[in-house]
């Protein structure tokens, strides 16, 4: 059975110069396409992309990434920014590793940006109004 399912990697600076999507690619015929991407070698990377393939080459696939230290996460649920709650404290955005929440000059006030959210949960666990939530 083909699979398509969205995903995000996270991974240290040590993964960042291995060849991980040509590996999916090549050694285990994924379909990778990737949709967002954070990738420095200083720091941490990330990235959210589609998987396609067979079933059982998905889950090679993920035990190889495994194997590699590589955190995988379904993206089947979602972030919400629930703004009637939000009191513009700021903190959810200076946490934010994508800056899907942003603080916008010199108004001062926040925003969410649902697209370019990868649901790493920064913001619900910092969030003191509860004003974000998962949904999904
Ligand atoms: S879950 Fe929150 S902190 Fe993480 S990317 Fe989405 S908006 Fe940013
Ligand atoms: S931490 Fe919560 S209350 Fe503060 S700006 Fe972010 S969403 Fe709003």
């Amino acid at each position: 059975m083909t699979v398509c399912k969205k995903v995000v990697l996270r991974f240290g600076a040590e993964i960042v110069d291995k060849p991980i999507i040509y590996s999916l690619i090549k050694e285990y015929g994924l379909i990778p396409n990737i949709l967002k991407a954070e990738i420095n070698p200083h720091k941490e990377g990330y990235l959210v992309m589609e998987v396609t393939g067979e079933n059982e080459q998905y889950a090679d696939g993920v035990e190889f990434l495994h194997s590699m230290g590589i955190s995988v996460d379904a993206l089947d649920q979602e972030v919400v920014w629930l703004k009637e709650k939000c009191t513009q404290c700021g903190l959810c955005t200076g946490l934010c590793p994508t800056q899907a929440l942003i603080m916008n000059r010199p108004s001062m006030t926040v925003t969410f940006d649902g697209d370019k959210c990868i649901v790493c949960e920064m913001c619900l666990k910092s969030c003191p109004a509860k004003a974000v939530a998962l949904n999904f």
